[in-house]
């Protein structure tokens, strides 16, 4: 990257992180512009703002890249923001579970983010549409969903993942497995008790390796889904994924697709990206090549072991 080219519009969540994030941000605009680069910080007042300001960076002729420090909700509404434009995107991880960005091959080392922007390896990044609102990551309908609703309704600010604990040990003993029906292009897949997971990166909270096969350029959406009505059921399903042996089992169905649609006749609650997602039926599609993202050299996710070793550090 060239500083004649343009300056870089640095997109900041003030609300989202812990101090070392903020250092994160404040050393790697420090190594740019001792690098020569003219940077630009704008501060989000919300989600919304982060996209604007995105959207406005994507048709300034002057702006040569964006970079976006934030958790995952800020991250997609940047990269919402950029959608089609060419200007590149880097990320500086500053949120709890940091899933595109582990996906993406970053940690919240500064040498990793130096290493990432110096040697400029672009990737096509695509998005997920869910009705109307947009995804990266991974999302999911009944379990999962119910969870997300939990933590969010007592959820204040920057949350860690201790907060998650309670919800997930609440829903485990109260959800009730509803019956929905899968739809991939067009065809019935299943029709049942399930829970659905289903999104664009291989690696979900905690590096579960849920949807295997995800690859975040490929122009397709992953599927899993998980036949259970009962507890222990699921206890099996969270033990075989955890084995990563999940996809061999008869009561979980693996798939690939370019439509994806959920029905049920019961309340089914979803989530996007981590965050509360709408109400069935859901019409889920895939949006390829959206942005363009940079990633480290030899960019590869972390699993289970490193991700829990960075929550306990
Ligand atoms: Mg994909």
């Amino acid at each position: 990257m060239n500083p004649n080219n343009g300056y870089i519009k640095m997109i900041v969540n003030p609300g989202s992180g812990s101090s070392s994030n903020k250092l994160l941000v404040r050393r790697f605009s420090d190594y740019l512009r001792q690098s020569g680069f003219d940077v630009r910080t704008e501060y989000t007042k919300s989600l919304e703002d982060a996209q604007a300001i995105a959207t406005q960076a994507a048709v300034s002729y002057d702006v040569s890249m964006v970079a976006v420090a934030g958790g995952d909700g800020t991250i997609r509404e940047v990269a919402h923001g950029l959608q089609g434009s060419d200007k590149p995107m880097i990320i500086l991880p500053c949120g709890t579970e940091n899933l595109l960005a582990n996906e993406l091959g970053y940690n919240e080392k500064l040498s990793t983010i130096i290493n990432a922007f110096d040697n400029e390896i672009i990737r096509p990044l695509d998005l997920c549409k869910a009705n109307e609102r947009f995804f990266t990551s991974v999302a999911g309908a009944g379990f999962d969903g119910e969870i997300v609703h939990t933590v969010d309704a007592q959820r204040e600010g920057h949350i860690t993942h201790l907060e998650y604990f309670h919800p997930i040990w609440q829903t485990f003993w109260n959800h009730r497995y509803p019956v929905m029906k899968i739809q991939a292009d067009g065809e019935t897949i299943f029709q049942g008790k399930c829970l659905v997971i289903f999104g664009n990166i291989s690696r979900y909270a905690v590096g579960l390796p849920i949807l295997r096969d995800a690859d975040y350029s490929d122009g397709l959406l992953d599927l899993c889904i998980y036949k259970c009505n009962s507890r222990l059921h699921l206890a099996k399903h969270a033990l075989m994924t955890v084995l990563k042996k999940h996809t061999y089992c008869k009561d979980v169905i693996y798939t690939q697709c370019k439509n994806l649609k959920i029905t049920s006749a019961e309340a089914v609650a979803t989530e996007l990206d981590g965050d509360p997602g709408p109400d069935l039926p859901l019409e889920v599609t895939i949006m390829p090549n959206s942005v363009k993202v940079i990633v480290p050299p030899n960019a590869t996710p972390a699993g289970i072991r490193t991700k829990l070793m960075r929550i306990l550090d």
